[in-house]
């Protein structure tokens, strides 16, 4: 078999080089004698790493002075009920676009929290494909106490590449998108993310939440979800996830060594394009996603006949291509390419794509 690549959509594959530093130190972290999940998060060389990890991310994507870069639990679901209990009041109108399954997701979540949430657009389908309402069709509430979205919606493949130009502040559930590409975070109010795609081990999560919004959050608001108060503990009110963290701090040092959001942002557009170019020029596989609105971390595709499916699957396996099964409410195939993916990943899925088309397609 030849080399494996995971297309996993998450928890997805973590740099090589980062699982071997983590194999190499588990026994004897930072010369402790012991492994990183055996300290406490208080001792003096662990609070320097994690420190350190949240300075790298803050390097990374730029985050200005006036944002709290939160370290916390729960993974991205866990971020849909804590932002409208700390940033919305329970009378409060919050403004969503449902652009695919998490939105949706996102949305009822919020529901319980506060008395309206308004849908403002929605996706739709157009000429060229499944494409997001232009910003000119959305309801905007008047006094919306935030507007939410998913700019990269993991399941449906359908992003939105521009920052929405709206009044309330944003908040972003960027799961599968944060730190693929260079991001401007001031134009942001809430920058959320699950870790298991481009940050580390699942059940963790990020806020970047801008000072500011940090009011009185809901009164039953659990502890462990306050923003306020985990800013004012450093992430560490409750014992934090510290394997995660550490695993975290690793990547962000991996990115940097990358050159950082510029470099993986031209590494993965080109990886999007080499498979949305073959898909489009093929008449066995398909993309349903208007070109403007394609997602350069999650590409799905479908088989011409889906009877095909399984064997592709199979195929694939045997190459040493895994994680390719669509997500299970929209089925068909999927190819997650987060920035541990290689471009030989990639080239080595397009070789596999073809050579079934040719024999089965
Ligand atoms: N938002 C998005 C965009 C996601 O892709 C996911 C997970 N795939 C989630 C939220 C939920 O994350 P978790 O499973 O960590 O709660």
């Amino acid at each position: 078999m030849s080399q494996l690549f995971n297309f996993s959509a998450g928890p997805a594959m973590l740099p090589v080089d980062v699982l071997k530093q983590a194999q190499e130190e588990l026994l004897n972290w930072n010369g402790q004698g012991v492994s990183v999940m055996e300290i406490s998060h208080r001792d003096p060389a662990y609070v320097h790493m994690a420190r350190e990890a949240e300075q790298d991310l803050r390097d990374l994507l730029n985050v200005p002075d006036d944002y709290e870069v939160l370290f916390l639990q729960g993974g991205g679901r866990g971020q849909f009920s804590a932002v409208p209990q700390n940033i919305a009041s329970p009378d409060a109108t919050v403004d969503y676009l449902d652009t695919g399954i998490w939105s949706g997701f996102a949305i009822r979540e919020a529901e319980k929290f506060v008395s309206r949430v308004n849908v403002a657009g929605q996706v739709q389908e157009g000429a060229k494909g499944k494409e997001i309402q232009s910003p000119k069709d959305w309801k905007l509430s008047e006094n919306a106490a935030y507007f939410h979205y998913c700019p990269n919606e993991t399941v449906d493949g359908i992003a939105l590449h521009e920052i929405p130009d709206v009044k309330a502040p944003i908040v972003a559930d960027m799961s599968s998108n944060i730190l693929s590409e260079p991001l401007d975070v001031s134009k942001f109010g809430v920058i959320y993310a699950g870790a298991q795609k481009n940050i580390g081990p699942s059940g963790f999560a990020i806020a970047i939440v801008k000072k500011s919004l940090l009011g009185e959050p809901q009164k039953q608001v659990s502890s462990i979800m306050d923003y306020q108060l985990q800013a004012k503990d450093g992430s560490m009110y409750n014992t934090p996830n510290t394997f995660a963290w550490y695993l975290a701090g690793l990547v962000f040092k991996w990115l940097k060594a990358q050159g950082g959001l510029t470099s993986m942002g031209e590494r993965n557009r080109h990886k999007a394009q080499l498979i949305y170019d073959f898909v489009d020029k093929s008449d066995f596989y398909s993309n349903k996603i208007n070109p403007a609105y394609r997602s350069i971390m999650n590409v799905p595709f479908q088989l011409a006949d889906d009877k095909l499916d399984e064997a592709f699957l199979k195929g694939a396996k045997e190459e040493g291509l895994l994680g390719l099964k669509g997500h299970r409410f929209v089925g068909g195939m999927r190819a997650s390419i987060y920035n541990a993916m290689p471009v030989e990943g990639v080239e080595a899925l397009l070789s596999y794509m073809a050579d079934f088309e040719r024999k089965l397609g």
